[in-house]
């Protein structure tokens, strides 16, 4: 049994801005279940909410600061819970990055820093609770600094940063190094300072004793220059203590047996009744209700990263091809009106919600035939694997976890009844659009589908198989 620290800025269901909370919250579980001796360390904010009790456990001093250490669990699970409260600094409006109107908090550098901080003096045990992790596990920027500063520490805690999103790096002016009193032995650009300015991230990546980001796809692609942002020289020089490791699912949110926020509850065996979502869909959308047309969908945030701009560009010509696309999502408020202003013109075809909504997520996952998800990059990815497990099929570009959670739909994949979706190289117009045109022909293929969809639908995307990779990893090092 192992000892292990797990540092995350969120965690759902306590906090949650993105997919960073989904797997903080699923992965702790997932190795307690696995017998791990586990707490999670997370800062007491404003939003963060609970609905177990709450005990004081212990106060510490860092930085002339007085601090207090709450113990909780996680709801629903075993996962022991310790929050940092300290209300100068993370009793909040807001989010944990930002503020009511989404501008960063002035001082976050100085939040997370002191959060690292602590981090550092429960690791080494010095806060007498008789509890000396052995593995500390540390998530994205804001807990950057935690590996860097345990790497001055004698008979330490072996360390692990895992990159969940390499667009985020905790970039401040090189003051910030003055005003967080960071020790000497640190600033240098083998060390934390990156082009004159604080980069936390640097922090997990130069002095983690080992590296893992969300997927094998992601963990090669970073070491290049389109996906690295300046970083790739030094994650190539630390590529034999770098992986990928695959997300899983959460297996009881997104099953479709169960599922009460869709219209009809199928599974494998009773795939006929999937068609029962697809009519409820198209009624909730407005679109003309007709079983054979082949209904695509979309969720997600429109940003450039997922590809929206080269959907826009595809539309006029998709709706020439018989098929019907629903989209539900929010963000960059250009794609917004385009993608209004084109269901307008085609509202037989195409139909736009703006917005976030988890009820209507889990209806477009069963009731479409085709998910899209054309991202330019993709660490992870999750709504490929809720399609498939809904027998969804989804056509995504071939690039971080979707090229390592999709198996593309050829010849030798329907013999080894591995084909689960369709798969397309180019982040181009065209090549979007061939990729359409090839899963329709397969749609109209219905025995060929319907194998596409039982394959989908029977792929393991759990928790606790990785969950399992981790420990294997904790164990090797
Ligand atoms: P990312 O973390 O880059 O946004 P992921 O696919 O890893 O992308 O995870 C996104 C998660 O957020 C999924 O669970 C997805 O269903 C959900 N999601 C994104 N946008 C919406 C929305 N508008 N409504 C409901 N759920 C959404």
């Amino acid at each position: 049994m192992k000892k292990i620290l797990f540092v995350t800025s969120e965690a759902h269901p306590l906090i949650k801005t993105g997919g960073l909370a989904d797997v903080c919250g699923s992965l702790p579980k997932a190795l307690v279940e696995l017998s791990q001796d586990i707490r999670l360390i997370i800062p007491n904010y404003q939003a963060l909410e609970t609905t177990e009790s709450v005990r004081f456990l212990f106060s510490l001093r860092v930085d002339n600061r007085n601090i207090n250490i709450l113990e909780t669990t996680m709801p629903d699970s075993q996962v022991i819970v310790w929050l940092v409260d300290y209300p100068a600094y993370y009793n909040y409006p807001g989010n944990p990055y930002v503020d009511e109107q989404g501008k960063s908090w002035l001082n976050n550098a100085e939040r997370f820093g002191l959060f690292c901080r602590i981090v550092v003096e429960v690791a080494m045990d010095r806060v007498h609770q008789d509890w000396k992790p052995d593995i500390v596990h540390c998530n994205d920027w804001q807990t950057g600094l935690v590996p860097a500063f345990l790497s001055l520490e004698h008979d330490r805690p072996l360390t692990i940063f895992t990159i969940h999103n390499m667009a985020y790096q905790g970039i401040f002016p090189a003051s910030t190094a003055t005003s967080l009193n960071l020790p000497g032995q640190l600033w240098h650009l083998g060390g934390l300072e990156f082009h004159d300015n604080l980069s936390f991230i640097k922090g997990g990546l130069v002095y983690a004793d080992y590296i893992t980001t969300v997927s094998p796809t992601y963990a090669l692609e970073i070491q290049t220059p389109e996906y690295g942002y300046g970083l790739e020289g030094l994650l190539e020089y630390r590529k034999e203590s770098l992986g990928g490791i695959i997300n899983g699912i959460d297996l009881e949110q997104w099953d479709s047996t169960t599922d009460q926020a869709i219209a009809q509850t199928y599974s494998e065996t009773t795939l006929a009744n999937k068609k029962l979502n697809k009519i409820a869909l198209q009624e909730r959308f407005g679109l003309p209700v007709n079983d054979d047309v082949p209904l695509l969908g979309l969720i997600g945030r429109l940003v450039e990263q997922k590809g929206i701009d080269l959907i826009i560009e595809c539309l006029p010509d998709m709706v020439t091809m018989g098929l019907q696309f629903v989209l539900l999502g929010s963000g960059d408020k250009g794609f917004e009106k385009q993608l209004k202003d084109l269901a307008l013109l085609y509202p037989d075809t195409i139909a736009i919600t703006i917005g976030y909504d988890e009820a209507l997520a889990h209806l477009i996952e069963a009731g479409s035939d085709v998910f899209l998800m054309p991202s330019r990059f993709e660490p992870c990815g999750l709504n490929q694997m809720y399609s498939q497990r809904y027998g969804t099929i989804p056509i995504v570009r071939k690039t971080g976890g979707l090229a390592d959670t999709v198996t593309d739909t050829l010849p030798e994949t329907l013999a080894n009844e591995t084909a689960s979706g369709i798969v397309f190289n180019e982040a181009s117009p065209s090549a979007l659009l061939e990729a359409i045109k090839r899963t329709l022909v397969l749609y109209s293929l219905t025995d060929t589908w319907e194998k596409m969809q039982l394959n989908a639908m029977r792929k393991d995307f759990s928790w606790h198989r990785s969950a399992q990779e981790y420990l294997a990893l904790y164990e090797k090092l």
